[in-house]
Parts: C-alpha cells; structure tokens; sequence
C-alpha cells in the first residue's frame, strides 16, 4: 500500500486526482501539498475526515518543505504551478519561481528520499509554434510564452535526473483539462468555468478571437486516470517519456460554447474580443503513444465531460463566488 504525494492537490486536477487516489485499493495514504495559491481547500472538503488524507500547506520554492513532504511517501504526483500563459507574460518571475525551482526542489527532494517514480504535470504548450496537427510528441516547435518555457524545462531536468540519479519520471502533456472545480474566478480563468459562469449568470461570454480557435479539450476525469496508470506503470518502456494526455478531437470555442449553451437552454450571444497574444490557433493530440505505452483511453468524450461539467456547476454556485487568482491552461 503506497503513500502518494499531491503537490498542487487543492487545485483543479490534483484535487480530482487525489479523491480517485483514495478510491484506488493500491493506495494506502495521500498526502497533499499546496500553498493555496491558486488552489482552495473547498476542493478537498470531501477528503479531510478521511483517515488516510494528509494535510499539508506549503510553498515547493521552499526546498526543506519539499524534503518534509516527500517523507515516507513511495510515489509523486507533481501538479503544483501557476499556469496560464496572460500570467506568466504579465509576471515571467514568479512563475519562473513557482514552475522551474519549485519543479526542481521536488525532483531532487524526491531523489534524496529515495522516490523514484514521479508523476509531473507537463503541457500541450511546449509544442509552441510547431505548426503540424495532431501534435506527436517528438515534434515541438520554440515555446510562445514563460510559461510554455517553465514547461518544457521541467521536462528536460526530467531527462537528466532520469539519466544522472535513476529517477523514474514520467510527464503528462495535458491539452486543456476542464471539469468540476476548475476555477472560474481571477484575470486566469480558462475559458470552460468562465462559459459556465456566464451562461449561468445570464451574461453574454466573451470569447477571445472569433470563435475559431480551437482545442483538444479534455475531461478531468481523462487525466486522472493518466495520473493513476502512470504512478503505477509497470512497463519499464514507459518511464522517462513524454505522454499527450488529450482526447484526439478538436472543438472550436464556437462550437464549446453552442454545447454549453445547449446544456444550459439558453439563448444567449457570445461577443468578440481580439485574441490573446501567446496563444496558438489551432492544437490536436495524437494520443497513440499513450494508449500504446500507458494503457490510457479517454473515456469521457468531450460533449459528455461538457454536460457533467455544466451539471456540476449547477448544483454547485457556491464554487462560483470569490477566492483565488484563477488559472488557465
Ligand atoms: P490549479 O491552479 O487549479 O492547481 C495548481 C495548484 O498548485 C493550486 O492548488 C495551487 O495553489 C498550487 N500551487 C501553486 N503554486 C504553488 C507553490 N509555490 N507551492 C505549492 N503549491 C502551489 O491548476 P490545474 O489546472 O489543476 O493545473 C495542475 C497542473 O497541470 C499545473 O502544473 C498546470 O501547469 C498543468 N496543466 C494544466 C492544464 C489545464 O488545462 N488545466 C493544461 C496543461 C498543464
């Protein structure tokens, strides 16, 4: 029975995760470490009467946090950052600090405790300005923002410390993951809460572009399980590599929001704004090599993943009110 650490658990996917996590008979304790930036504690009120969850609030820029964390833990799910690319061009520092140090501390916490395997949160950013689709992992173009660069370089420290200290690294590229407990609040808002939370609130979305961008939307549920078949992937081909975690199918914002609109019943109209700057017109995954390596599968199909989203949000509006800074990406 392993403990397995969360860094980034109260956010978005790390709290998903580590409720699955729970539910997984391998799993015998999840400790979660966040600062609470970006993420809440709300997130993981199911968790905390649960005698095998373990509480831990910290920033991983702080190296003896990491070395604390990693205690008696068999296994790493490293999530904790500050995405979204606005952020990182508005403030290229702190998320240089939070993505590349904080990275490292965890990586080399985990080599000095003896972990090897290591689960981290890469992104569908590192491919850039690369122009093929589907995206294959071998192909990346030069990042288009910070916060694409703190990604790709998390991906080559993977590399050295797999080659150097044995670690067994595995990094998941996620093409926008959207689900429950996605923040919609803050300047960093992805675009699905925010949707969400217009429709809801009756209020016209407004889409950056015209509505033509699109993306290889995926649901939480997808990249949980992703987490789960790598922290515990046997098959030695499948460590230190590169894994697109996506559903292989391309949505326009357009069309995003006439699904959610559908969910909703609702009439509204979208308006117009320019589009964002560090942002790429088009991204689709090739998923082959997960499926082959991973064993992974999408399950959720992005319109399904859509409606439970909507329907979450629904019965749940308090996580619509104030906290955080939002996120995106
Ligand atoms: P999130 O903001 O909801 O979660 C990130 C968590 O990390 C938050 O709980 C935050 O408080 C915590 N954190 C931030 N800085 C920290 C620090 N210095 N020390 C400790 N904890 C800290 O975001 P998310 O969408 O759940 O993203 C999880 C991971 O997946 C991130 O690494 C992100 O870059 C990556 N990612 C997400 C997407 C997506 O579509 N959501 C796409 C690509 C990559």
């Amino acid at each position: 029975m392993m403990r397995i650490l969360v860094t980034g658990g109260a956010g978005f996917i790390g709290s998903n995760l580590a409720a699955a996590l729970l539910k997984d008979s391998r799993v015998g304790a999840v400790r979660v470490l966040d600062n609470l930036s970006t993420g809440s504690k709300e997130n993981l009120e199911a968790l905390f009467p649960d005698g095998r969850f373990e509480w831990m609030e910290g920033d991983i820029r702080d190296y003896d946090t990491c070395l604390k964390a990693c205690n008696d833990v068999q296994a790493i799910s490293h999530q904790a950052a500050l995405g979204s690319v606005p952020r990182s061009i508005a403030d290229p520092l702190t998320t240089n600090a939070v993505n590349i140090t904080g990275t490292l501390n965890v990586f080399t916490a985990a080599k000095e405790s003896g972990i090897k395997r290591i689960v981290y949160a890469a992104s569908s950013s590192t491919y850039g300005d690369h122009p093929a689709l589907p995206k294959k992992e071998e192909n990346i173009g030069n990042p288009l923002s910070p916060y694409a660069v703190t990604k790709y370089v998390n991906e080559l420290y993977a590399g050295v410390y797999a080659a150097l200290y044995g670690l067994e690294p595995i990094g998941l590229r996620y093409f926008n993951i959207f689900g429950p407990r996605q923040n919609p609040r803050g300047p960093y808002a992805a675009v699905i809460p925010l949707f969400v939370k217009a429709l809801l609130n009756n209020e016209a979305p407004v889409i950056n572009g015209d509505g033509q961008h699109s993306r290889d939307f995926t649901f939480v549920d997808n990249a949980v399980a992703a987490n789960i078949q790598a922290l515990f992937a046997a098959n030695k081909a499948a460590v230190n590599q590169v894994y697109n975690i996506a559903c292989g199918a391309q949505t326009s914002l357009l069309e995003l929001f006439n699904l959610l609109k559908t969910a909703a019943g609702s009439a509204l109209m979208p308006d117009f704004g320019p589009a964002r700057a560090g942002d790429v017109r088009h991204s689709l995954a090739d998923i082959s090599k997960a499926k082959e390596l991973l064993g992974y599968d999408p399950l959720v199909p992005v319109n399904e993943g859509l409606m439970q989203t909507f329907e979450w949000y629904r019965s749940n509006r308090r996580f619509l009110g104030a906290w955080g800074m939002g996120n995106s990406q």
